[in-house]
């Protein structure tokens, strides 16, 4: 196969845009402060020539063009179907990440495109207009176009800009919102309130655009769940996004905010004290349509995932359902969960993942340096499995 260029890409996407195309509009985060965050630091932010953009959004075109031309040789007519795409991988040795991302993209259907990095609306919106029509142009049958924004520069946009951009494609937008809790949000150096976060998230929902705001359950620590609990639901109630998107605090070590766990001034809840604060969050939500969404590999329960107002009940049952097990029993599932074993409740009836899981919890227990390991060096086992997934 002939080559197609160089694509950039950027290290992260939202979990729901796995089946996207990544587009690199901006390098980095603008803000890069936050103090539970890791993604972007020790890096610049830049932005991307339109130029540049559009000649990477070419070289997706190219790459589909060769792809089809490939069919041909297959016997397929030109048509890109998943067997001219699994063997586009398999003989093609061109397994760089410009091509994985374009193969994985059209073999998921090729409807959905990623804007990457932090906070693409930081871009003039007359580039990011030019940019989004190259787009649209290269490839008509695009259904959605989403992009991460800052809630700080979305409340500055005028809600015509943004319906210019909707109008030009852009269809979702992702907002780390993290919480609505002023003190909490300087504390962690957010860069933002909750004034900015209601106005930025009301602004998109004004302009027709798709709004899924992200919570961080945990981030309030022991000392202001609560507060963190009701003051994000109160955001959101004001806000009434389309979907509110669960991503469970962890402190890895080269985050700013593990400095302030390192001297005991941050202390990050238990799972079940998650469990507890994300109940209060839920109950207070209140007057909106949206969906939540517990999709993050970081989350304890997949499973509260559903329609506000009418499920509601049923995540808060949920909730207790996990919240009234045996203390041996919400171990199993924590452990489970953490190994990938567990999505849901049920899961715990399994039999031969119950015996599995137990087993190990059994080691772990027998296997400290000094004899059995205390429930506090298990508790720091179990956490310490979540550093995988991020
Ligand atoms: S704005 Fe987002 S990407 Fe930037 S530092 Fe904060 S959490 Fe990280």
């Amino acid at each position: 196969m002939a080559e197609a260029g160089y694509i950039e890409l950027g290290p992260i996407r939202p979990p729901s845009e796995a089946q996207s195309l990544l587009i690199r509009v901006t390098r980095n985060c603008p803000w890069n402060q936050c103090e539970f965050c890791h993604t972007y630091k020790g890096e610049r932010f830049s932005f991307r020539p339109v130029e540049e953009i559009k000649k990477d959004i070419d070289q997706v075109a190219e790459i589909c063009e060769q792809i089809r031309k490939f069919s041909w040789t297959l016997g397929y007519a030109g048509e890109i179907n998943r067997q001219v795409l699994t063997q586009v991988y398999r003989r093609s040795g061109r397994h760089d990440s410009g091509w994985q991302n374009v193969i994985g993209w059209l073999y998921c259907g090729g409807q959905q495109v990623f804007l990457q990095d932090a906070n693409t609306l930081m871009v003039k919106t007359s580039d990011l207009l030019e940019m989004l029509r190259h787009l649209r142009s290269r490839f008509p049958f695009i259904e959605r176009i989403t992009s991460y924004g800052r809630a700080r520069t979305l409340a500055k946009k005028t809600v015509d800009e943004l319906k210019e951009l909707r109008a030009a494609g852009l269809s979702r937008i992702h907002i780390g919102m993290e919480s609505g809790y002023d003190p909490l949000l300087e504390y962690v150096k957010k860069g933002v309130t909750a004034e900015e976060q209601v106005r930025a998230g009301q602004n998109v929902v004004q302009s027709g655009m798709s709004l899924c705001e992200y919570v961080m359950p945990g981030l309030g620590g022991t000392r202001w769940w609560r507060e963190h609990a009701v003051e994000t639901a109160r955001v959101l109630n004001r806000i009434n996004p389309d979907f509110i998107r669960f991503r469970t605090l962890y402190v890895r070590q080269d985050m700013p905010l593990h400095e302030k766990v390192a001297r005991r001034e941050f202390e990050r809840p238990s799972d079940d004290a998650i469990v507890r604060e994300i109940r209060l969050f839920i109950e207070t939500l209140e007057g909106i349509q949206s969906t939540l969404v517990s999709d993050h590999i970081l989350n304890l329960l997949e499973e509260i995932q559903g329609k506000l107002p009418e499920e509601k009940e049923a995540l808060l049952a949920v909730i207790d359902r996990y919240l009234a097990l045996p203390d041996e029993d919400r171990l199993r599932y924590r452990v489970g969960r953490r190994m990938g074993h567990y999505r849901t409740l049920e899961d715990l009836g399994d039999p031969a993942a119950r015996r599995r899981i137990q087993q190990i919890i059994e080691e772990a227990r027998s296997s400290g340096t000094n004899g059995p390991r205390s429930p506090e060096e298990i508790e720091k086992e179990i956490y310490r499995m979540m550093e995988n997934y991020i």
